[in-house]
């Protein structure tokens, strides 16, 4: 019995071989798993994008989703990086454009999570005369500004990734020009609530502004407006929902 017991409670982690002492918590890939398939199924990914998240007991490391990771991902396909771009353990090949993540985490300990992907609505403001800003209230949670990153070659080595990381500042998202963006977070649910709502903002932005001039939030209001809303936090976790009853669809387990 006691033995069974053992064999049930073995984590995926250690399972999966990752080496001790460097093992994520086996909640974190699963928080991975699920945003993975929400944003793949919900066409966020379609071929391009990746998702990180920084280890809690080591910020030195993060979780990478693997090299051309498809639609059917498991806990497998997340890969353990160091702050030097090696894999630690995971099985795989790292993305090409892992300095986004590296170089984020590095310059922004606050950030805990981050999603690159070639958004249709949102990478199109990067390649009109429109700026894109808050037209709608979830929009406001990006008040304080969408930088452009003016590269649209692949984020490939640490120069570019340095480079788009100061173009990031201090804001939570930023788009690089006639390629994508980089949605970041405190943690997972703020990173992948974030990233649904950023291209929501974008594409009833993209909607009025082929209905004539778009009519953007006013900065202070768009201010106050964000504030509460970070505040709350309520926008991310309606989200987290989402994802959480997509899950529960794909399994038909609550797990
Ligand atoms: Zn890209």
């Amino acid at each position: 019995m006691g033995r069974e017991k053992n064999i049930r409670l073995t984590p995926p982690s250690q399972r999966l071989g990752y080496t001790s002492g460097m093992n994520p918590p086996d909640t974190l890939i699963s928080k991975l798993l699920k945003s993975w398939n929400f944003l793949y199924r919900r066409g966020f990914i379609e071929g391009f994008g990746h998702i990180s998240a920084r280890l809690p007991d080591d910020p030195e490391l993060f979780l990478l989703a693997r090299h051309s990771l498809g639609p059917r991902a498991n806990p497998g396909d997340f890969l353990v990086i160091d702050m030097k771009g090696r894999i630690v353990s995971g099985k795989g090949t790292i993305p090409g454009e892992y300095p986004i993540h590296l170089e984020i985490l590095r310059a922004r300990p606050d950030i805990g999570s981050i999603f690159h992907y070639h958004g249709l609505h949102s990478t199109a403001f990067s390649t009109s005369e429109h700026t894109l800003r808050a037209i709608h209230l979830m929009g406001t949670l990006f008040h304080d500004g969408i930088p452009i990153y003016e590269d649209p070659r692949l984020v490939s080595n640490p120069e570019r990734g340095v480079a788009l990381a100061r173009a990031l500042g201090t804001h939570r998202a930023v788009l690089l020009r006639a390629h994508g963006a980089a949605i970041t977070g405190a943690d997972v649910e703020e990173c992948v609530g974030g990233t649904f709502l950023f291209e929501e903002n974008a594409r009833r932005a993209h909607t009025a502004a082929s209905m004539g001039k778009p009519l953007w939030i006013d900065e202070k209001l768009a201010a106050d407006a964000g504030g509460e809303l970070l505040k709350s936090r309520g926008p991310f976790k309606r989200v987290w929902a989402l994802v959480e009853s997509d899950s529960e669809n794909m399994t038909g387990t609550s797990a």
